[in-house]
């Protein structure tokens, strides 16, 4: 298992403020497209609605997922989590082929902070201005930038918090008791506390959440190999490192420490892999920006495995990668097979606790109930309801046709002659949902009179 050093920080900046320096090329477009996308998507999917519901809703209150016009109950729940697992798996097999490149292109807290460090570059200057203005004192024109940098990291963070809290209540509710001022105290307490969070982690925290928070860094080393691309500054070709390559024996680094600046977790990578590195590709675009301008080859800095740097074979795809392929394949193949054979439809019989029986005009007595039916399958389903006792007369509506999604109370009362021989008749009963897909059941209890005792 290859051990990976914990912190090698630029001397500079250790126990200080990382100052970091926004950067162009390859990578940065990559991440910016892929941030990009999963930022658009995270602020537009709650907006969206199919058939006049959210596509996606966690509805706490209700106890129902919505999904993409699919309705999920807790029963359902297992099916969430192997989809969480194939996520994992599916994190372990990128780890494993280039390190952190998720941490560092798709992760959230990476992500935001981008974005805070993006608005505070436009608010209060590249790095060196910010570094002056951090040593002088105070004036007007440094407190207005303060204050548009604050202001702004503060209104991103509520709509961050407003959006995110959007998936568990509907959004559309949120923003219409924001624009009519009606929002309710416990509301406007959760939006502070979560765009606070987010201030705080993306403006403030930043790095240190990847570092000591985020338990990924340190248990990381475990699905690295060889074979694994990591970022790597290449000490043959840079080292001995010169400001000015006037001496013959320089190396191609000139020690400008752009790739230090330009690191968000505040590392210099020539010291060596560093578990802080969140392979987010700042430092090559930085270095090859540098190795251009100096006409010497790109690549001082760059995705390399250890075997490639020894010369050896070293594929991407090998027998680990091959072995997460195959349990993605199999668990997803199993999820689809799960979802689309998932329980059709959910029943809830509550008994009526008031009075346990009544007897009708036909000298039967009766006990009622009111029923909870919901189709949580993908098409409208039709369902014949019943009972599991041919002793009991069921009095109510016996053909069911429910829309995707449709949701129904109906009250039903359960009926025996008064007369009955009462050790014959069931005492727990089963309420059935029957059609050509399957049957669901769901058990309450029947109480005569002469049961009472
Ligand atoms: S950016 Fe490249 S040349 Fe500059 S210090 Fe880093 S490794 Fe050396
Ligand atoms: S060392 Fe390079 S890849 Fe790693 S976090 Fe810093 S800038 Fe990103």
């Amino acid at each position: 298992m290859q051990q990976i050093p914990v912190h090698q920080h630029d001397p500079k900046q250790v126990d200080g403020k990382i100052y970091v320096r926004l950067t162009e090329g390859h990578f940065q477009q990559i991440r910016r497209v892929i941030s990009g996308g999963l930022m658009l998507m995270f602020f537009l999917t709650a907006w969206i609605n199919l058939d006049g519901q959210q596509i996606v809703l966690f509805d706490f209150s209700s106890r129902r997922l919505h999904l993409f016009g699919m309705l999920m109950s807790p029963k359902d729940i297992y099916l969430l989590a192997g989809f969480m697992i194939v996520g994992a798996i599916l994190l372990f097999a990128l780890a494993s082929a280039y390190s952190r490149v998720w941490c560092g292109f798709a992760c959230p807290q990476s992500i935001w902070t981008w974005v805070f460090i993006r608005i505070e570059t436009i608010t209060e200057g590249r790095r060196n201005n910010r570094i002056k203005d951090d040593t002088k004192g105070w004036n007007t024109a440094k407190l207005s930038r303060r204050i548009a940098k604050h202001s702004l990291w503060a209104a991103f963070a509520t709509l961050t918090s407003m959006t995110f809290i959007g998936y568990f209540v509907p959004i559309r509710e949120i923003a219409n008791d924001i624009i009519s001022l009606n929002l309710s105290l416990e509301m406007f307490s959760w939006i502070l506390i979560f765009a606070l969070l987010t201030y705080v982690n993306a403006g403030l925290v930043r790095e240190k959440v990847c570092a000591h928070m985020c338990p990924y860094a340190r248990f990381q080393s475990v699905m690295f190999d060889p074979d694994t691309r990591n970022i790597s500054y290449d000490v043959e070709r840079g080292e001995p490192r010169h400001k000015n390559r006037s001496s013959n024996d320089s190396g191609d680094c000139i020690d400008c420490k752009l790739c230090v600046h330009v690191c968000p977790t505040g590392i210099d990578i020539r010291q060596g892999l560093q578990s802080d590195c969140i392979s987010c590709g700042a430092c090559i675009d930085a270095c090859d920006d540098v190795m251009t301008r100096m006409r010497r080859p790109t690549g001082l800095i760059r995705f390399i495995s250890e075997n490639q740097e020894q010369g050896k074979a070293s594929p991407v795809l090998r027998p680990r990668i091959y072995a997460y392929i195959a349990a993605i394949v199999m668990i997803s193949g199993y999820l689809i097979w799960a979802f689309v054979n998932k329980e059709a439809l959910i029943i809830d019989v509550i008994r009526d606790r008031q009075t346990l029986f009544v007897t009708n005009g036909a000298g039967e007595v009766c006990n009622e109930y009111k029923l909870i039916v919901e189709n949580v399958s993908i098409a409208n389903n039709s369902f014949t309801l019943g009972l599991d006792s041919t002793l009991l007369r069921l009095e109510g509506k016996s053909q069911l046709n429910l829309q995707q999604g449709q949701r129904d109370e109906l009250n039903y009362r359960v009926c025996a002659p008064v007369n009955a021989d009462t050790s014959l008749l069931p005492r727990q009963i089963n309420f059935t949902a029957a059609n050509s897909a399957g049957q669901w059941q769901q058990l309450s209890s029947f109480i005569m009179p002469q049961q009472r005792r």
